[in-house]
Formats: C-alpha cells, structure tokens, sequence
C-alpha cells in the first residue's frame, strides 16, 4: 500500500508518523513544496521576539531524522501540482530544477494548510507575512539592518498579528497595530476583548481600530484615517484561507465554508483522498456544520485519525470546538466553542454569565485576576462557548471546559467537578465551580439577571439601578443614575427603596447576587447585572470603540 501526503508540517507529518507506527511495511512519501518539513509554525513569532533565540530549535525533524526514525521518503522543494484521480497518481515538480515527475498512490493525504488572505491590503504595498522560516529569515534580517529604533506596521489584530505585535514590542521596536474592526482578537466578544485593547495601550502599542491601510508613503504607510506612520516594516497578519486549489482542481469536494470537505474519518468524496489541517473543513462539535478552524492541535489529531482510517483502525469522529490560547505580555487570552457573536449571527437561543474571579485563593500571595464569560444553552442547560481573559490559570480553566464540553457536561454539572485545591493554585471553590454556581442559579431562577448592554432598555422602561458596592468603591467610579445602598444596609434600607422593578450591581456579581436574594425574599422584583461593574465598563468601552453606536444600545457615560 502506498500512501502519498502533500505537505509535510503539522497534518501531514502527524500522518506519516502514525501511520508508520501502525504499518512497519506502508510505503509513505511525503512531499513538501518548501524547503524545511515538520517545523515550529508556532513558534515562528517567538524567534522574531527572541524567546526563541536558536533558529535550530525551529526546525523539529529534517528529512533524514524521518528517515532514520521512522523510514519515511520525505522530499522538501517538491510540489505535487496535479492529481489523477482516475489513474491514481500526482504530478511532482521539483520547485527547485522545474523537473517534473508522475507518482502512483494507492492512499492520497492533502495537508496543504492554508494561505495568507490577499486583496485586502494594497497592492504594490511592500508586506510580509508570519508564516513560514523564510518569513522569520527576512524578518529577522530587515529588522537588523535599521539603525535606531525599528517601526512597524503589523495589519490584523487576529491571533498571529497579536504574537507578531508582542514579539516585535519585546524586541525594541515600535509598532502600531491596524485593525479593519472595531476591537481586538475578533474571536472574542467584544466586551472580553477589552483588557487585550488595554493590554497593548500599556506596552506603548499604537492601535488604529476601524481603520486599514490604503498605501505606501515616504518611510511608512498611510492609514485610512489620513494620518501616515512609519514602518521600515509591514506584517500582513489579515488572516488565512485553506490552500484548496489542488484538491479543487482534481474534483475534490469543497465545503460550503471553503474548505475541502471531509467526513468524519477524514475521507473526502473519493474514498482514496484524504485531507487534513487547515485546508480541510472541520465538523463543528455543536452543531454539527462545516466550520473553519485553523488550530494545530486539529491538525495533529485528525493528521492522526487519517493514518488511523488507511491502517483499517477507524476511531470515533472528532469534531472541533475551536480551543484557542493567546499569550500577549502578561495577559492570557483562552477560548473555547462558540462566541456570542456566532450565536447571536444563528439566532440561537442563550444563557451568559460572566464572572471574575481570582486564579487562586487571594490571601495566599501572586494571586491574579481573570474574567470569565460561559455560554449557556438555556433549554438543554449544555456549555456552548467560554471565554477567559486574564493572568496565571486561564490556560488550566479554558482546557476543565474543553474537557467539560467534550464530555457533555452541562453547565450545572460544573459546580460538581471535584478539581484540585491548594491555596498557591486555586480556591476551594474552583473558578470553574463558581461558573457552575451562578449557570446552576440562574437555570434554577435562584437569581434572574441582566446583562450589561440590556441596562440602558430596562432602566429606560422604568427599572432603578442599585450599587450595593461600599460608599468608597462607589466614589471611586460608578453606573450614572444608580443610587448606592451598601450590602450590608441593604435589609435596614429595604422600606427605603422604590417598589417598582429594581437592578441591583456590585463590583463582580457576587454581592449583587446576594443583594438580589435578600431584595427577592423581601418580595421586590430585582435582577443581578450580571458580571457587575467590571463587566458593564469592560462592555460600555467596547461600545465607545465602535464607528457607528445603535441609538438602542448602552449609553456611553461623558
Ligand atoms: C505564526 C503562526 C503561529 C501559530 N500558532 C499557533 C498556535 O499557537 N496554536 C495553534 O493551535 N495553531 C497555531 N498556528 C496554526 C497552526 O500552525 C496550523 O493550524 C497548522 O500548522 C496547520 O497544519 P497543516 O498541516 O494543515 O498546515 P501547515 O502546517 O501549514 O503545512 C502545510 C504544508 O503544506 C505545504 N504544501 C502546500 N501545498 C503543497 C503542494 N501542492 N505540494 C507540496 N507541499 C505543499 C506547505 O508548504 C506547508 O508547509 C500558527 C500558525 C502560524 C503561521
């Protein structure tokens, strides 16, 4: 049996491997049109910074190494051009000599991964892109040549433009970071992408939202807002589409999302090709759709799955939720399944809350904040989505929901998972319990709450707005209009307060949520804002981001 793989990085070299482990006789060649295989995509951008300050340690496996260990024929400057479906063999072209060669398969694997969007920035407009060693070569090499500080455009403030964006700071250069949107990291919602907007604020990172760049100008770039900025250097970061143009010329069905389709062994509509990576569409594990998703763990487990599949060892489908880790200086930024945005864009029926918590007990020194947003199912009471933004343990409480999520946990169950505690790590009621706690409230009808841009409509409809907050957190900042009535007064004010419907909101939540079981026993009709006063500004300076606000949405304090 001999297999043929088009490409040799994450999906296809996790093929390769595998399918060795499984069959020592399987004929495998791997071809790659660039010049190194099995590299450190993801470490690219920390080369760049100098975390990463070995090249070598880039480069993961050659094609001997693979040959040595694992008796792989691995061919780097080698493209497969075409494929005949019918007499089951690729056109090779050897990108180096030209020379072209015709191979057999009796098993086809694409691993083409995708490329870098175009026709977004200007052309003519001299950019690069974060993508490949030669990417980080040219780089690294045009950075060491300018004398004084470097500038730097880095276009998209997606994952990779963000890494670019930090790595550049972290080598002395000045950047500013353009953003078509309205916020940072569009995976998230708008109100979690906050503290990443602020994040790049106080490491001097110049950021334009709602803005592109329309042309080149003398030593720099002009921006759509008119103004130009210097950059010896451009990183085009707008994103990437899956690298289908091979498999779509041989007839390969392509998914609506634009990416090869695959069904849950990986196999497209010819039962001899299979695909991977970041080429292919990925089984959305909530519903089921084509989804893109362009993560290398999928890579690695369905690269993995495929060998699987041709070893006559099928295992279960794997659908992707779309777990995801940013690190930007001293801010994680984690999530997992669907964002509000998309659930909002399917008309989906949902449940939020936000909190936010500390990563462990606050007593036991170092601890640090988080904010957290989950995504309900308010039927079902199942996870659809998180978001964690904030400092030491977002990584461990994104992959619990991961885990939670893969599992069928509903959002209930989390008040139930029995996790680790030590005051250094946690608290002993874990973050992922206190979620589980205010989702379990709230299915419950223990609390009824409010999210922060449903304010402005309910207090316009007549609601009175309490900040149960101390006198001092109160001055410090506060929700105009809202009247504040400590905690602690609350049961003594309660003659005091008006009868109509009330908001109650604290700093985070919690209090609120106290004030809320204290006023609903006392028969008043009361709701928690949820997330309290730190989601409300996190949301309202989101809002004042955006070009054009919705007359209907929250009004934005003077
Ligand atoms: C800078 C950067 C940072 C990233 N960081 C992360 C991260 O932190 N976490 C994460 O989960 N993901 C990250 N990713 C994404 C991750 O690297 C990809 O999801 C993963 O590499 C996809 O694997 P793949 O095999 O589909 O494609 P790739 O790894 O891109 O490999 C595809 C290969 O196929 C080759 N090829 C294409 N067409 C042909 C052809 N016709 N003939 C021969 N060869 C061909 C290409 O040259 C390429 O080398 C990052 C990506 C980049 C670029």
């Amino acid at each position: 049996m001999k297999t043929i793989i088009v490409g040799g990085v994450a999906g296809g070299m996790s093929a390769a491997t595998r399918l060795r482990r499984l069959d020592e006789t399987a004929d495998i060649s791997v071809f790659e049109r660039g010049h190194y295989v099995s590299f450190a995509n993801c470490g690219l951008p920390y080369y760049v910074g100098g975390v990463i300050s070995d090249r070598g340690d880039l480069l993961l496996q050659t094609p001997e190494s693979l040959a040595a260990r694992f008796r792989l024929d691995v061919r780097v400057d080698h493209e497969v051009t075409a494929i005949d479906r019918d007499a089951k063999t690729v056109t090779v072209r050897q990108t180096r000599s030209g020379a072209e060669t015709t191979e057999s398969y009796d098993r086809l694997i694409l691993a083409a991964g995708a490329l870098a969007r175009t026709g977004i920035t200007p052309a003519g407009l001299a950019t690069r892109t974060l993508r490949t060693v030669d990417d980080v070569d040219h780089i690294t090499a045009l950075l060491a040549g300018v004398t004084g500080q470097a500038s730097a455009v880095v276009i998209g403030a997606g994952f990779i433009g963000l890494e670019a964006v930090e790595n550049l700071v972290h080598r002395g250069v000045h950047v500013t970071l353009v953003e078509f949107g309205s916020q940072v990291f569009g995976p998230f919602d708008a109100e979690m992408a906050a503290p990443i907007f602020d994040e790049l604020l106080v490491h001097g990172v110049d950021v334009r939202l709602n803005t592109t760049v329309v042309a080149s100008a003398d030593g720099g770039v002009e921006l759509s807002d008119g103004s130009v900025v210097p950059a010896d250097l451009v990183i085009d970061s707008v994103g990437v589409l899956p690298d289908t143009s091979l498999a779509a010329r041989a007839g390969i069905t392509i998914g609506a999302s634009g990416g090869i389709q695959v069904d849950g062994s990986q196999q497209t509509n010819d039962p001899s090709i299979y695909a991977v990576g970041d080429g292919v569409e990925k089984i959305d594990a909530i519903d089921g759709s084509g989804v893109l998703i362009t993560m290398a763990g999928l890579a690695n487990r369905h690269g993995r799955a495929t060998a699987d599949s041709i070893a006559g060892e099928p295992g279960e489908a794997s659908p992707a939720l779309g777990t995801a880790i940013l690190g930007l200086f001293g801010l994680t930024a984690a999530m997992v399944g669907w964002s509000e945005k998309r659930i909002l864009g399917q008309g989906r029926a949902h449940r939020v809350v936000h909190t936010h918590p500390a990563s462990h007990a606050t007593y036991y020194p170092g601890a640090e904040g988080m904010s957290m947003k989950l995504l309900i199912d308010p039927v079902t009471d199942a996870i659809l989505g998180a978001q964690i933004v904030g400092g030491s343990g977002v990584d461990k409480r994104i992959d619990i929901l991961a885990t939670a999520m893969t599992g069928g946990l509903t959002a209930s169950a989390l008040t139930r998972l029995e996790l680790a505690y030590a005051p250094q790590y946690s608290s002993a009621k874990d973050p992922i319990n206190q979620l589980g706690y205010v989702a379990e409230n709230l299915a419950a009808g223990t609390t009824r709450a409010l999210q922060w841009h449903e304010l402005a409509a309910a207090r316009d409809a007549g609601a009175v707005l309490v900040d149960v907050r101390s006198a001092g957190e109160f001055a410090a900042g506060n929700i105009p209009g809202a009247i504040n009535v400590p905690l602690d007064e609350i049961r003594e004010r309660l003659p005091d307060l008006p009868d109509g419907p009330l908001i109650v909101h604290c700093q985070v939540g919690q209090r609120g949520h106290t004030a809320a079981r204290i006023l609903s026993q006392g028969g008043l009709d009361v709701r928690n804002l949820d997330g309290g006063y730190r989601t409300w500004t996190a949301g309202v300076t989101s809002l004042s981001l955006m070009p054009t606000r919705d007359s209907n949405s929250e009004r934005i304090p003077a």
